[in-house]
């Protein structure tokens, strides 16, 4: 468990979740919608006092989109709730969100 300190509240962050899946966006460059490319577990960590939430400790083997049980996986995970989006450019979060459903269902090939 890595040590982490608030360094405004000057306390410890504790442990809150282990095993947040969290999901990389890649952008889908000129005319492609961005698309899920990556799924890494990683732990939620809070600062007790600010409430400031942070994720480390990532897995060292991700789920890549090219990977067979990638589509599986991420439609296991948005069904599960327990996940965290991370968009490698932050404009595209709506135009993800809108088709979210496409990837939850299964029937995009992701
Ligand atoms: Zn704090």
């Amino acid at each position: 468990m890595p040590r982490i300190v608030c360094e405004n509240c000057e306390r410890e962050y504790t442990g809150e979740k282990i095993g947040v899946n969290v999901i990389d966006i890649a952008t889908g460059g000129d005319g492609f919608d961005p698309y899920p490319y990556r799924i890494t577990s990683a732990d939620r960590y809070r600062c007790t006092i600010c409430r400031h939430v942070i994720l480390c400790g990532f897995a060292d083997q991700p789920t890549y989109h090219h990977e067979k049980r990638f589509s599986e996986r991420l439609r296991r995970v948005l069904k599960s709730g327990n996940y965290v989006l991370s968009y490698e450019r932050h404009s595209d979060k709506r135009a993800f969100l809108m088709r979210i459903n496409e990837y939850m269902e299964g029937g995009n090939n992701a």
